[in-house]
């Protein structure tokens, strides 16, 4: 389905990314993986990717923090893969703490990563996907997009402001081919919430997975976690020709969360 399309999947050496690139190249895109790992870990991903679906697999090393890298990348993407039809922004971090107590540095650090990297990101590919006529922009947000929790200042603030960046970016690209949505998953078992998930655990003095079960309760009336695989199904689906009028849309794959 998506035979000659490049992507890039931004954070996608792990979880949501990880599954995104997945389900991209299984469609025979090509991919530009990103993200922080281990390089012996990071070539064995790549060449697993291209040799499973046959297609070629790249990787940038770029910081989502730093807009030089962002520009770097996209640049770097459209010289070796000649062009940057797709572009997931998926990176991102977390950091829960009151908003009284919470650090300044970690403030700065998701607004730029969460946040202002997709508005890099989205700036320098735009021209090339105008000038092609085709462009699929998805922005992994967050239940965190639509609604609030406690102690999660920082990302709760992004993702409402990522989502209000998708609908900007598809005003702007209505009529040139280009659609740009935000995906809002609820809990999804990643190592971002692994974290959270034993950080709960040690505090209340339980077992992990019973914190794994509070976790999922306070918030959603699915007791279930959503899959990376389904979320790459559901970028799959909005970047085929199916979901061409499918356009600042905030998707939600949550279990219900926000439905309350
Ligand atoms: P994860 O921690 O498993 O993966 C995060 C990825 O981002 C990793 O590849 C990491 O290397 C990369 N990354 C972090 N900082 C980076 C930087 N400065 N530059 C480049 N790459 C960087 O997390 P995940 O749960 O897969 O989250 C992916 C996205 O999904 C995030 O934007 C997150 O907010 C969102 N999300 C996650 C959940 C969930 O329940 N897991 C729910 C809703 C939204």
């Amino acid at each position: 389905m998506l035979t000659g399309k490049v992507a890039i999947v931004t954070g996608s050496t792990s979880g949501i990314g990880l599954g995104i690139a997945h389900a991209l190249a299984q469609q025979k895109a090509a991919v530009m993986l990103n993200g922080f790992g281990e390089q012996a870990a990071i070539d064995k991903l790549r060449k697993e990717l291209a040799e499973q679906h046959g297609v070629k697999v790249g990787y940038s090393p770029a910081d989502m923090s730093k807009p030089a890298d962002i520009r770097g990348m996209i640049e770097s993407t459209q010289r070796e893969f000649g062009a940057v039809d797709i572009l997931v922004n998926n990176a991102g971090i977390q950091h829960v703490a009151l908003a009284e107590d919470f650090p300044d540095d970690r403030w700065d650090a998701i607004i730029a990563i969460n946040l202002s990297a997709s508005f890099h990101a989205i700036k320098a590919a735009l021209p090339g996907m105008k000038r092609r006529g085709f462009g699929r922009i998805i922005n992994i947000a967050s239940a965190h997009g639509l609604v609030a929790s406690g102690e999660k200042v920082g990302y709760v603030s992004a993702k409402h402001g990522l989502v209000g960046l998708t609908k900007v970016v598809a005003i702007e690209t209505a009529n040139n081919g280009i659609t740009c949505n935000a995906i809002c998953p609820g809990w999804v078992l990643t190592p971002l919430v692994q974290k959270q998930v034993e950080a709960k655990a040690k505090e209340s003095g339980i077992s992990v997975d019973k914190a794994k079960e509070n976790l999922v309760r306070e918030k959603q009336p699915m007791l279930r976690f959503t899959s990376p695989d389904q979320i790459g199904a559901l970028a799959v689906f909005l970047c085929g020709e199916e979901a061409s009028t499918i356009t600042g849309a905030a998707l939600s794959i949550d279990g219900g969360w926000v439905a309350q």
